[in-house]
């Protein structure tokens, strides 16, 4: 029974030279990740990546794919975009459409195009009846609003980064909260208070590798087997064992991606 990773990137340039390696450590016992790492979920950031995290799902086992368009990349959203990734979501090893939402932290996509292509996407979530992956960055209070928008869809906000309060609005309206290495940071004292107020069937551990490695390894490429201390970290807050956190988080994500 091991860890479940709900978000990462290892079509990432970062993973091209040495994958195979990285996928058998993963999938392994370690000193790092005791239980090994059971699943992951490869997210895609626009057409070409998602058709990348497809094909990576077929190669590995423990690998599923999530496509969409990241807001950021936004602006290579074009009239094929939502035939190609309704074809791919046919693929049985498609469990949800991510990421979706929006950026104001970079911008490189003006909001507008990016709020049009997000009611898009969470469309294309309603029509389909996948779940969604939401992207959110310094842009809490119109992500919520626009989610509103299509009550029918549920989803996973990743790398939760807002308040308590605005944790909770989500849980109440069904969704589920997905925590990264971020809640293992000293200097995001609010994450952790989040993360305490989410119940237990509404939490999921994720990388976000290569990006935001969990202290102790905060800095290096990350990994799905450092999730282990992300799960540490969630275990915490809740008064539970670190393989208690890694079995609920492993059951919540088969619930929430219906695997
Ligand atoms: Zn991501």
């Amino acid at each position: 029974m091991g860890l479940f990773d709900s978000h990462a990137h290892y079509d990432d340039p970062r993973f091209a030279g040495d994958l195979d390696q990285v996928v058998e450590h993963i999938s392994s016992q370690s000193e790092i990740c005791p239980c090994g790492v059971e699943y992951v979920v490869n997210i895609g950031c626009d057409v070409p990546t998602s058709r990348l995290c497809l094909e990576l799902a077929e190669k590995y086992p423990l690998f599923y794919a999530a496509v969409g368009i990241h807001p950021q990349d936004a602006a290579t959203f074009n009239e094929e975009s939502i035939p190609a990734l309704k074809e791919m979501l046919r693929h049985p090893k498609a469990v949800a459409i991510g990421e979706i939402g929006l950026d104001y932290k970079y911008e490189n996509s003006p909001r507008d195009l990016q709020k049009a292509v997000f009611r898009r996407l969470m469309d294309l979530a309603r029509e389909t009846g996948y779940p969604v992956c939401i992207h959110d960055r310094d842009a809490h209070g119109d992500v919520f609003d626009i989610i509103r928008e299509f009550p029918d869809v549920k989803g996973v906000m990743h790398s939760f980064s807002g308040s308590p309060e605005m944790a909770r609005q989500y849980v109440k309206m069904g969704w589920f909260i997905s925590f990264s290495g971020t809640v293992t940071f000293k200097n995001a004292a609010v994450v952790p208070e989040a993360a305490k107020v989410v119940p237990l069937d509404r939490l999921l551990v994720e990388t976000d590798a290569p990006y935001l490695a969990p202290v102790p390894y905060r800095g290096k490429r990350n990994k799905s087997s450092f999730a282990y201390a992300t799960a540490a970290r969630l275990a915490e807050l809740h008064g539970l064992t670190t393989d208690e956190m890694v079995e609920i988080t492993r059951q919540n994500a088969l619930n929430f991606f219906q695997m």
